[in-house]
């Protein structure tokens, strides 16, 4: 069966906590290989990340902890590597991060090659880390062979794997695998798959991150106004098609953004159940 791991955000409100807990009690049967929790998107804390990385290993899932590196120290790196041992998380998603607006730099880390080769320094191999990578360019990166570059930077650093910016080319993903590898990187690159629900909250949120949506989607999207079953029926097409086209190129496994939520990704994986 080919592996799928599940994203999640730490809510900021009890009601949110028990929506998360319900949607991860139904995206459970699809028996994830882990799921993971994002630091500091949006300005949370870590205290979230954790709690949220705790309840999961208690539900009897493997968790895997995000740790973003942007204006920590070592000090506090290290502390906090120290607390998710200590609760038993064996993995972490290693990056960069992006400063909320309104804080200063000051941190001892520049990139995410840095917060991976301490980790190592630290832990030795008792993390394994996944890193982020961009098929279709980090936003802030100088060239798209620049950005390359820095990725083969970290896994020499000791990253195991990779996981995806999201993205509707799948050319761009295969295109991107192909470069990497010729630059001798090995490690395997797992798609991250954003489910289409919402149509301007996805056009922001892909314009911030630099990931595309096609002009055509885009437009179908705009079509549609408010009637939100008609983008619902439409982006799980695009995005079961999007996911049988890189199962069938191969993929080593898929990574869903689920916004803690259930319905699109248990719908998406239904659809191509066939192929996996
Ligand atoms: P880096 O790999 O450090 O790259 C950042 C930029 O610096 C790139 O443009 C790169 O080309 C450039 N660069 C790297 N090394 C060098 C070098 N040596 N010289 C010159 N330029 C260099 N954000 C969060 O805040 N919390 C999360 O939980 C989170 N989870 C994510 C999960 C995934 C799977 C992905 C794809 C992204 C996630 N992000 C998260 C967003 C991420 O933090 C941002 O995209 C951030 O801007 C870059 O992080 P990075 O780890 O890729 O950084």
């Amino acid at each position: 069966m080919l592996p799928i791991s599940l994203e999640f955000f730490p809510p900021k409100t009890p009601e949110g906590a028990d929506k998360l807990r319900a949607a991860r009690k139904e995206l459970y049967a699809l028996q994830p290989e882990f799921c993971s929790v994002t630091y500091g998107a949006g300005g949370s804390t870590h205290a979230g990340t954790f709690t949220t990385v705790g309840e999961i290993l208690a539900e009897g899932v493997e968790a895997a902890s995000h740790f973003s590196c942007i204006g920590a120290t070592r000090a506090k790196v290290r502390d906090q590597l120290a607390q998710l041992k200590a609760m038993g998380v064996r993995r972490l998603v290693a990056l960069r991060g992006d400063l909320p607006s309104g804080y200063g730099i000051g941190g001892e880390f520049l990139y995410a090659s840095e917060l991976v080769e301490f980790i190592r320094a630290e832990t030795g191999r008792e993390f394994r880390i996944e890193v982020a990578c961009y098929p279709e360019t980090h936003p802030q990166a100088k060239s798209p062979q620049g950005d390359l570059q820095a990725f083969a930077t970290k896994v020499r650093a000791g990253a195991d794997a990779a996981i995806t910016q999201y993205f509707y080319n799948s050319d761009a993903y295969f295109r991107f695998v192909e470069e990497a590898r010729k630059l001798g990187v090995q490690a395997p690159v797992v798609p991250g798959i954003m489910p289409i629900t919402n149509s301007s909250q996805l056009l922001r949120f892909s314009d911030a991150c630099g990931a595309e949506v096609p002009r055509w989607i885009r437009l179908r999207l705009q079509g549609f106004g408010d009637d939100t079953a008609s983008i619902r029926a439409f982006g799980l097409d695009v995005v079961a098609d999007l996911c049988e086209r890189l199962i069938r190129g191969g993929v080593p496994g898929l990574h869903f953004y689920t916004m803690n939520q259930s319905a699109a990704t248990l719908a998406v994986l239904r659809q191509i159940s066939a192929l996996r």
